[in-house]
């Protein structure tokens, strides 16, 4: 197959290095086709031009019980390894990841195309990770020692176990981002790992795996299978000990049931609608870039991005001019090529371009105004959409309270503080959120009120989602549990409490009467409270 022969002169060409062979060779590391009915491929698509790169193999039922038990096999010797041995392979794989980063950013510009920028700053994200959890790793995991219930005569060791098979099913916005560094603080806690990444979207992930091979990983801990959710998730969830999950909340949900059901853990990383707030003192020549960057990186497709901005009606005329000239700006700079020069992508597929444009159609239909964007630009790419700035939009709009996921905001505006705070947490998401104020104290004290798990003040998303020692998920509909921080990695582990009574003086003495040992007991308890023991 030439990859190349059958792409349109006018638009992307795929770099040298994406070969067929390179294809070939990621795509044979699939666990499909092994075990039970043979499934039909998947073709890939380039998003830039709409060709096909190559098949992806589809895992039945078996290939997926398959891959889980040979994970489970190599865990067991992983686990065994010591914690340095473990975490040498990921000071290895951290280089490598930045050693290939050209490749990596071109297999995800081809699955999802993003522009080269957003591709590259995805790829940063791992190796980021893994110099957090090589930092930490050792003082997180390691025992600790506790107090028992009686000083000196008894002890209680915390001990971190790995909980075994981990599956960590990601999305197709972040494809490289969030199956690798969701499953690095898995895999340094001692865990085997069944990667379920989007079929759109396999061939970065699957180029990571290759490389942590390189790094020193032992065949078959980290096993893919590929298919639609739906065919492979209900058995991967039945054979593994815990769920890793990123995507839409709707499906989130369904993971979350069959998780409860199997009585094993669940980490839910969900969608959101986030608003911005900016308050009257705001530095618009800081503000307007960062709330583009906000609103359009990722072509809007990144879970924390902006999608409503809430303006103090006194600059509200001035922001929306300004950022309308801005968002105009960007998107004269889209493009489909594998370079720097573009500075805005795709959408990831013409399905989903056809959902953006769907709210974007209501809203004008309902009464929106639309400021600039509103249409598709086939000339660039199949999936272009272009950046649009909504005002006038009301509850009833699919725009108003739906994620929209793609670059399209709503700008409103509001008179003071407790209507900023009222209509920015007026959503049953609350995943992101930031306000923008020059008196640092007042945008603190509305980001105090602001129902979501992360808050940036003075930024979109970026400082939150990169301070990788601090965990962070969705409050409300937006999620379950957190990713990154101590509470990152302790959620891929079993904690069990291992207590040493030296000698026997917590059960009951034979031969005195409970009367009497209950009045001792009572003394014991007050005291221990008094000198704060226990
Ligand atoms: P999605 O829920 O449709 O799919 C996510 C993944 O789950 C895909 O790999 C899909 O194949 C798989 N899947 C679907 N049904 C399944 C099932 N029944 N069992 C097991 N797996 C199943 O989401 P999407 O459209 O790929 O991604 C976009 C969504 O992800 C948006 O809502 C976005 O906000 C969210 N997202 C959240 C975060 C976060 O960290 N909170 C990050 C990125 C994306």
């Amino acid at each position: 197959m030439d990859t190349t022969s059958t792409r349109s002169e006018s638009r992307a060409k795929l770099p040298p290095r994406i070969t067929e062979s390179l294809i070939n060779r990621l795509t044979a590391t699939v666990t499909a086709g092994q075990a039970g009915e043979p499934r039909e491929p998947y073709e890939m698509i380039e998003v830039y031009t709409g060709d096909i790169v190559g098949e992806l193999p589809q895992s039945s039922p078996d290939d997926v019980r398959k891959a889980v038990a040979t994970a489970r096999a190599a865990q067991r010797e992983w686990a065994n390894w010591p914690l340095e041995k473990r975490l040498a392979v990921f000071e290895r794989a951290h280089e490598l990841i930045l050693t290939e980063i050209e490749t990596l950013a071109t297999l995800i510009q081809i699955g999802c195309g993003k522009s080269r920028r957003m591709a590259i700053e995805e790829v940063c994200d791992t190796p980021m990770v893994i110099a957090h959890y090589l930092k930490t790793a050792r003082k997180v995991l390691k025992l600790k020692r506790r107090t028992g219930p009686m000083p000196i005569i008894t002890s209680s060791t915390e001990e971190h176990r790995p909980k075994g098979v981990v599956a960590v099913i990601a999305p197709w916005n972040f494809p490289f981002a969030i199956s690798m560094s969701d499953s690095t603080p898995a895999l340094i806690a001692g865990n085997g790992v069944v990667m379920k990444p989007d079929n759109k979207t396999a061939l970065c992930t699957l180029y990571g795996i290759e490389l942590l091979h390189k790094a020193g990983m032992p065949r078959g801990l980290v096993q893919v299978v590929c298919g639609g959710g739906p065919d492979v998730g209900p058995t991967l969830i039945d054979s593994v000990d815990f769920v890793m999950f990123t995507g839409s909340t709707a499906t989130g949900r369904v993971i979350g049931e069959q998780a409860g059901r199997n009585l094993i853990g669940c980490s839910l990383e969900l969608g959101g609608k986030n608003p911005m707030i900016v308050l009257d003192d705001t530095n618009l020549d800081e503000a307007i870039p960062s709330a583009i960057f906000a609103v359009y990186g990722n072509s809007g497709q990144a879970c924390m991005h902006i999608e409503r901005i809430y303006v103090h009606e006194r600059i509200h005329d001035e922001f929306l001019r300004r950022f309308v000239a801005a968002a105009k700006e960007l998107g004269d700079k889209a493009g489909a090529t594998y370079d720097f020069g573009p500075e805005f992508g795709s959408l990831v597929s013409v399905d989903h371009m056809n959902r953006v444009a769907a709210h974007v159609d209501e809203a004008r239909a309902k009464g929106a105004t639309v400021h600039t964007g509103g249409r598709a630009r086939p000339d660039i790419g199949p999936a272009f959409y272009e950046p649009t700035v909504l005002t006038g939009v009301t509850p009833d709009m699919e725009h108003a309270t739906k994620e929209t996921f793609g670059p399209v905001v709503a700008i409103y505006s509001f008179r003071d503080e407790a209507e900023a705070v009222r209509l920015a947490n007026a959503t049953t998401y609350g995943l992101n959120a930031s306000v923008w104020g020059g008196d640092l104290d007042r945008a603190r004290r509305v980001a105090s009120r602001l129902e979501a798990g992360s808050v940036n003040i003075n930024d979109g998303f970026v400082t939150t989602y990169a301070a990788k020692g601090t965990p962070s998920g969705g409050v409300k509909q937006s999620g379950v549990g957190t990713r990154h921080g101590d509470a990152g990695l302790l959620k891929y582990t079993d904690t069990i409490n291992i207590g040493v009574q030296k000698k026997q003086i917590l059960a009951a003495r034979s031969g005195m009467p409970y009367e009497k040992q209950l009045k001792s007991t009572l003394v014991t308890l007050r005291l221990m409270k008094k000198l704060r023991m226990g």
